[in-house]
């Protein structure tokens, strides 16, 4: 029996893009389209054409994608002719593939937010769709705030939908527009409409205020949705939009929906998920949610020791579905409860090569323990974890040495006589025999003592050139006088790929010094100094 199809519509670059903090360039917006052409999702909606520059000229751009580019905008405004409404025409104007108009269809926000009546509401969808049908585009409209609307007035709500669907929509969404509906709310009122309009040309787009936005969604599908619209990592206003970095896998990957539906993301496709998740955070310089579904960084990481013997020995055993599907990995998290098995499967992973036997292995959990006791978190760090094995096993080159390092700050009246404190950092390190010194000025004394330590690393300067620091998080393990303190620094390279580093000492520049030295030579090994 053939599978039904369903289709992926994507708004990270329109409803996305109202996230608070969020602000894409034309660049940014071009390449997260190509990336979610690449991932195979079916629509990408870009933006509002006509409603600022940087919008307007992305819909002048050639694009190129395979998938339906798409542009938002509202209906034509109560009392206007669409001839007459210059929103509307830059919006018919616009080089998409497909308009997706925006309209109300609860009868409480046409009378208090649109001031008009119920007809002309409806009158604008017609004359909308109808306009943007006659230019040969694709027609979608999302139905705002559909499920309180239903609620509160069913017949009106559907008439809204209704009214679009009859002059050719191709697509009519049901939109949870301040994210209250829950699931069996969802599945309860879609399962009305699809009675009404035919699901083959019925969506969701569901927010994520009570956490249910997935779960909407699946809801929807469930009782006869075929569109789904959603950001990627979920990103949106307050709490979010529905998440397709968890809905794909799960229409992939979970039986009912896998054996009913066909979506447009192949397997290999799948397989660069978790790659395009961690792009966007990049892009928006946000450090990736640990512990984001099927993605995330602890997605698949075990801690207990007899989990990950278990683990070893069969994935299944506590693995939802297997990890390398949606491009994550892995991990056995290395902590005190840790056995024997975690180090090994943790060598294993990042290519150490070592017999089960080798007495080294032991001597490396003492290590960890021992290093554990006293506020290291190697489960956190994993590249710190990595140079400590190699360490152990005698893998690590001695690159250079830090002969001694002075960090100053001060504070005094600037030439405008204002107070600023400014902090110095010097270095002397000593690379093959050769002394090298290096300052820098920095906003606080940790960034001045990065910035001179990779400032001058002779004849190892090219390996560290495109090496960044992304976080920095500070803990202080027990409190009063005695504190110590625990650094964890996130640093990337060009090619994009992160790893963190681990310092402790009651001296906090002690501890981000060991972190920061950490980074580097986590890097020279990288790249095979
Ligand atoms: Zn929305």
């Amino acid at each position: 029996m053939g599978r039904e199809r369903l289709y992926l519509f994507d708004t990270t670059l329109r409803d996305g893009a109202q996230t608070n903090g969020v602000d894409f360039t034309l660049n940014d917006k071009l390449a997260i389209a190509r990336m979610l052409d690449e991932l195979g999702i079916d629509y990408i909606e870009a933006g509002y054409p006509g409603a600022n520059p940087t919008d307007t000229q992305l819909f002048a751009e050639e694009r190129g994608l395979r998938a339906t580019f798409t542009a938002f905008g509202m209906t034509r405004r109560p009392g206007r002719s669409t001839s007459n409404d210059p929103g509307l025409a830059a919006l018919l104007e616009a080089k998409a593939d497909a308009i997706c108009f925006v309209a109300k269809s609860w009868d409480y926000h046409v009378r208090v937010a649109l001031e008009t009546s119920a007809e002309e509401n409806l009158a604008s969808i017609r004359d909308s769709v109808r306009a943007a049908v006659g230019k040969k585009r694709e027609v979608l409209l999302d139905c705002e705030h559909f499920f309180d609307g239903y609620k509160a007035d069913a017949r009106f709500a559907l008439a809204c939908a209704k009214a679009a669907y009859d002059e050719g929509a191709r697509w009519v969404v049901l939109c949870d527009t301040n994210g209250g509906a829950l699931p069996h709310e969802v599945e309860k009122i879609v399962g009305e409409v699809v009675k009404v309009i035919p699901g083959s040309h019925v969506g969701i787009h569901a927010h994520n205020d009570t956490e249910q936005a997935v779960a909407n969604s699946l809801a929807a599908v469930r009782a006869g949705a075929r569109q789904i619209q959603g950001t990627l990592n979920g990103l949106g206003e307050r709490c979010g939009n529905a998440n397709l970095v968890s809905i794909i896998p799960t229409l992939k990957l979970k039986g009912e929906f896998a054996g009913r539906f066909e979506i447009g993301v192949s397997d290999a496709q799948l397989k660069t998920l978790a790659h395009a998740s961690r792009t966007l955070d990049e892009m928006l310089n946000r450090a990736p949610n640990r512990h984001a579904a099927y993605v995330g960084e602890s997605a698949f990481a075990t801690k207990a020791g007899i989990h990950a013997s278990a683990i070893m020995k069969e994935p299944a055993t506590y693995e939802h579905v297997p990890p390398e599907t949606v491009g994550n990995q892995r991990k056995l998290l290395v902590s005190d409860q840790a056995g024997k098995s975690n180090v090994l499967a943790e060598l294993e992973r990042i290519g150490l090569k070592v017999d089960r036997e080798d007495p080294r292995i032991g001597r490396l959990l003492e290590v960890v323990k021992e290093r554990e006791a006293i506020g290291y978190a190697y489960e956190a760090a994993d590249a710190s974890f990595e140079l400590l094995a190699r360490r152990v096993l005698g893998k690590v080159p001695n690159y250079f040495d830090v002969e001694k390092f002075d960090v100053t700050v001060e504070q005094r009246d600037n030439a405008l006589g204002q107070r600023v404190t400014v902090s110095l950092a010097v270095v002397k390190v000593k690379v093959d025999g050769e002394h090298l010194i290096s300052a820098a000025e920095g906003n606080g004394p940790v960034n001045a003592l990065d910035l001179a330590l990779r400032k001058d690393l002779g004849k190892y300067q090219s390996y560290i050139s495109g090496l960044e620091l992304t976080d920095y998080r500070v803990r202080i393990l027990n409190g009063g006088t005695e504190a110590v303190t625990r650094v964890l620094i996130e640093s990337q390279d060009e090619t994009g790929e992160r790893w963190t580093t681990v310092g402790v000492s009651p001296n906090i520049i002690d501890a981000s010094f060991q972190a920061l030295m950490d980074s580097i030579v986590y890097k020279l090994v990288r790249s095979g100094a």
